[in-house]
């Protein structure tokens, strides 16, 4: 399982409607289920598809505050090992027998790289709308506590009064755009080393 996060005016609709236009062909199938705030889109092997072994993933998709967490649940395999073991046995019986199976081989190849291709199309879709995992601009300001006037992030006083705007303004791991708190040096949520 991996979540990201991404901040910006963004909906669940936005990116469950371009997983289905990429997902929903070929092969692969795309479902989308669920209400606005939290859709699921399930993208897997298309019944009788010609080649490969079975897969299913599910892409979740919640609106936040500020955006959408994404979150890829474990693909499951539904019979990738027997297509893969099929291949090595009759392989093995006469190797000329690889030949007619390196479509599956293909498509089951392909079909493990399916999690990094959800992970383009939704950085993709962000980026149009201009969300990513830095937190929004909206949310990149800081109101002061003594006259109320909001300051981008990284001001050290205020920008109106002067006062000192202190150590609470909200920074995001680079990486999956989970918010962080202050000192955190390795995101809770993906585990990489946090970047400032
Ligand atoms: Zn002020
Ligand atoms: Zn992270």
């Amino acid at each position: 399982m991996e979540q990201r996060i991404y901040h910006g005016d963004i909906t669940p609709q936005d990116l469950a409607q371009s997983l289905l236009a990429y997902f929903n062909r070929g092969n692969l199938r795309a479902q989308v289920y669920g209400a606005e705030q939290e859709m699921n889109v399930q993208i897997s092997t298309r019944p009788g598809a010609q080649s490969g072994g079975l897969t299913a993933v599910t892409v979740q998709l919640k609106q936040i505050e500020d955006g959408v967490a994404v979150t890829i649940n474990e693909q499951e395999w539904l019979g990738l090992a027997a297509s893969m073991g099929q291949t090595v046995i009759s392989t093995l019986v006469n190797p000329w027998n690889l030949l007619n199976r390196l479509d599956d081989l293909a498509q089951d190849v392909e079909n493990l790289q399916i999690n990094e291709k959800i992970w383009s199309v939704i950085a993709a879709v962000s980026q149009t709308h201009r969300a990513s995992t830095q937190i929004s601009e909206r949310y990149q300001r800081l109101e002061c506590l003594y006259c109320g006037t909001a300051n981008p992030v990284g001001e050290g006083s205020c920008i109106a009064c002067g006062a000192p705007l202190g150590n609470i303004q909200p920074v995001t791991c680079l990486s999956c755009g989970f918010v962080l708190l202050r000192g955190e040096t390795t995101c809770p949520n993906c585990g990489r080393p946090v970047r400032r």
